[in-house]
């Protein structure tokens, strides 16, 4: 039994499959794939070959026969009725929400709110988490701007290569802020990804704090501190969070101890990329 249709539950079934056993994955949603739809949502930064990996495991599925229970939500009851040989774990990760005053304001959601379609930004935005906020921040700056004429992105400074406004009605006024001093290093981020995002963050004219938190949030005002402790107001209309991610072993710890074979893949783990959530499926697949 694999709870979890991402890219660690598909490959774990892939591998086990093809070893002989008897595999059924069930996913909560209505769709397999995991958490990659959503990663590669943002309309202005070409993140879509990423999509690739899921799209190439889903055909496997198809070809293998591997039977699949969609819009099942596994709770250990519904482990208990099934009670199969091994469980097999692949929940993904979920977000964190800072317990600040203000932080059930209407004006705030999550990164997954927005990736998903579920909350619209409006046009002055904070976007709170500089590691997984980065990508998004640059999207929605990019939002009413194209390249300039003559754009070498070789030769010039990023600040040389600021976008031209199109369309000055779409553009937004977007904030990153970070508690740390670094931007733009997610997990699953690697060092020229970290290179081109940081080059991005200055020629859409995102505006960066780093060393900076926020206090707390009270009409359309956000509050942040910075290192030295100085307080600052920001008026937004949209606060998206986007903060470090924990590993989802609700189930896990619902089940264990209750005499079933358990083992976790991917991100339940602990947040990091596909890579790692295939390599582990595969690693563990191949020891049964
Ligand atoms: C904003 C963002 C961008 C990212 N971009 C990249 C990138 O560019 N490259 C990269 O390599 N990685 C990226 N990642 C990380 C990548 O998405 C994850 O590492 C990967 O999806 C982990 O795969 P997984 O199968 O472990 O979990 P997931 O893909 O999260 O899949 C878990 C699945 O389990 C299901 N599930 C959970 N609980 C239950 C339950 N009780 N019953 C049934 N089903 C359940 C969920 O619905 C979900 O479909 C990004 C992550 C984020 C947050």
């Amino acid at each position: 039994m694999v709870v979890g249709g991402g890219p660690a539950g598909m490959e774990f079934a892939r591998i086990a499959t093809l070893r002989k056993h008897d595999v059924t994955i069930y996913e909560k949603g209505s769709r397999l794939g995991g958490y990659i739809p959503l990663a590669t949502a943002l309309p202005n930064l070409n993140t879509h070959d990423v999509q690739n990996i899921s799209r190439w495991l889903r055909k496997e599925m198809k070809k293998l026969s591997i039977k699949i229970e969609l819009n099942t939500d596994v709770t250990s009851d519904l482990v208990q009725q099934i009670n199969p040989d091994l469980v097999v774990l692949a929940t993904g990760a979920k977000e964190i929400i800072p317990q600040i005053p203000g932080i059930d304001n209407p004006m705030v959601g999550t990164l997954d709110e927005f990736l998903s379609g579920k909350r619209k930004a409006g046009k002055k935005i904070a976007v709170i988490g500089g590691h997984y906020g980065a990508e998004i921040a640059v999207s929605l700056a990019r939002d009413g701007k194209s390249k300039p004429v003559g754009y070498t992105k070789c030769h010039n400074p990023a600040n040389e290569r600021t976008l031209t406004v199109e369309n000055p009605d779409k553009v937004r006024e977007v904030t990153l802020i970070e508690e740390g001093a670094m931007i733009g290093w997610p997990p699953f981020f690697q060092v020229q990804r970290y290179m081109v995002i940081n080059e991005f963050l200055v020629e859409d004219g995102v505006t960066c704090l780093t060393n900076t938190r926020i206090s707390r949030i009270s009409g359309n005002m956000l509050t942040v501190v910075n290192a030295e402790g100085t307080e600052t107001s920001l008026e937004v209309d949209t606060v998206i969070l986007a903060l470090s991610r924990l590993g989802n072993r609700d189930l896990y710890h619902q089940l264990a101890g209750a005499g079933i074979q358990l083992r976790e893949i991917g991100d339940c783990t602990g947040p990091e990329k596909v890579e790692k959530a295939i390599v582990m499926a595969n690693f563990l697949a191949r020891q049964l």
